[in-house]
């Protein structure tokens, strides 16, 4: 998930308090400041981050930080709950007969996210179907239909009515004895007078047991505005985020949110029917912050070694995240990584590597690929170094680059790619100021 460089910039103002054992006010205002700057980047509304500043300075400054735990550690806990407590918890559903209204913009996602609900809903175990609306955006109907076929699910629709009011009654009618029934709307460019009317009348038509606002991510400051009005139309109960594949900013969803005193449905991951998560606040936030999704990652690495024959033994989930890694290591990764998937992808969980660009671009371009035939490279590699050079692989140099190529048969190139994923990826956990840092604090927050 990417959301701007807001990880990465709370990141480096949280870098300023490092170190310290104590916290001063200089220091509060210095991270508030870069704080909020990173905040409005990813454009999250400016009322919004002067109340967030103010929650974060006077916590920072008047809590104590529980024994143990550093200044960065105290100050990063506070940003990730106070950022929690915005998103708030995720919009209850119950398992239930209900109907569901998806009002948003046109191209917000609405008529992907209503297949995807509906899909979501029939896997739970209910049976639901789709009222398809929209009389104003040619195609729609067609869409509709074919994204309700691939998730399986019964839709009605009328391609040459022009009564979208009509549509949703006959809908309802049609699907009186479904139990769930997501009625999907019209948008337009703009909210336009005429948009609002008649998402009103369908309302009242359909008399919906929750209403929800499609909002793409990469919506900006206008997501504020759009959200009041629909809110005022419809009511808001709850904000479907789309589009959080891609690279949007993230923060309109987040003023979104705030101000329709909402919370968050579901996140759209992808063109799919099946790329549909239920929002879960902690999750999110800690992929936000840059500081990955710990208990993901866990459990992919544990699933991964269930899978391979990696010996639980010799690979500690917990090793994986922290800083202290040997080569020996290193490789140890790779093989229960290759079971995983795609490296990139596994990457995108670890903390603070969410946002790290440079880390992938720095690797070759088939390198997220951990194939068979490059660990037996490695493997060789590895089999020529001295145990010193294992432990140490920074210190190799050129010249012993050379002799381990020639010793293992393989060539300095494969030496060389072994040893810079060895020492970017030391790199990086150390400018994190240490994997097992963060991963410390991780499993503290998820007490
Ligand atoms: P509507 O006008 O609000 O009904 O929007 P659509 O459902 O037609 O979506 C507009 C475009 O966004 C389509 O091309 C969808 O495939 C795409 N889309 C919707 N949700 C997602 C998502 O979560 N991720 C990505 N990558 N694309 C999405």
């Amino acid at each position: 998930m990417v959301l701007g460089d807001l990880g990465s910039s709370l990141q480096d103002a949280l870098e300023k308090v490092a170190g310290r054992s104590r916290i001063d006010e200089e220091a509060v205002e210095e991270v508030v400041r870069d704080i909020q700057r990173a905040l409005l980047q990813a454009d999250v509304d400016v009322s919004l981050v002067n109340d967030l500043s103010d929650s974060i300075r006077e916590r920072a400054l008047n809590e104590e930080p529980p024994a143990g735990t550093s200044a960065r550690e105290h100050v990063l806990r506070i940003v990730y709950e106070e950022m929690v407590a915005v998103v708030g918890d995720a919009t209850e559903f119950e398992l239930e007969e209900q109907t569901i209204l998806l009002a948003g913009l046109q191209g917000s996602g609405k008529t992907t996210t209503s297949a995807k609900m509906a899909r979501w809903f029939s896997r739970k175990g209910l049976r639901p179907a789709i009222v398809q609306t929209d009389t104003f955006r040619p195609g729609a109907y067609e869409q509709s239909k074919e994204m309700a076929d691939r998730a399986e699910v019964p839709f009605y629709g009328d391609p040459d009515s022009e009564d979208p009011v009509g549509i949703a009654r006959e809908g309802m009618a049609e699907f009186e004895d479904r139990d769930v029934v997501i009625v999907d709307t019209a948008g337009r460019h703009a909210l336009e007078d005429e948009l609002v009317a008649e998402i009103e009348d369908i309302e009242s038509v359909v008399d919906p047991d929750m209403s929800l606002l499609v909002l793409d991510a990469s919506i900006g400051q206008s997501a504020g505005e759009q959200a009041d009005a629909f809110d005022e139309a419809v009511g808001v109960d709850g904000v479907v985020i789309t589009k959080l594949d891609g690279t949007a900013k993230g923060g309109g969803a987040l003023t979104a949110v705030d101000q329709t005193d909402s919370s968050i449905a579901f996140i759209g991951t992808g063109e799919e029917v099946s790329d549909v998560e239920r929002f879960d606040p902690d999750g999110f936030i800690s992929r936000l912050l840059g500081m990955g999704d710990i208990r993901a990652l866990v459990d992919r690495v544990e699933e991964a070694m269930e899978e391979s024959d990696v010996d639980e033994e010799e690979l500690d989930p917990e090793k994986l995240l922290s800083g202290d890694f040997t080569l020996r290591d290193v490789y140890k990764q790779m093989e229960a990584m290759g079971s995983m998937g795609r490296l990139d992808q596994v990457m995108d969980m670890i903390p603070g590597m969410g946002g790290m660009g440079d880390l992938k671009d720095e690797m070759p371009d088939d390198f997220a690929e951990v194939t068979e035939q490059r660990l037996d490279t490695y493997r060789a590699v590895m089999d020529s170094m001295t145990d010193e050079e294992l432990d140490n692989p920074s210190r190799v140099g050129a010249s012993e680059v050379r002799r381990v190529a020639r010793g293992s048969g393989t060539s300095e190139e494969d030496v060389r790619e072994l040893l810079e994923y060895y020492n970017t990826m030391e790199r990086t956990m150390s400018q994190l100021g240490g994997g097992r840092d963060m991963e410390r604090m991780m499993k503290k927050m998820s007490e």
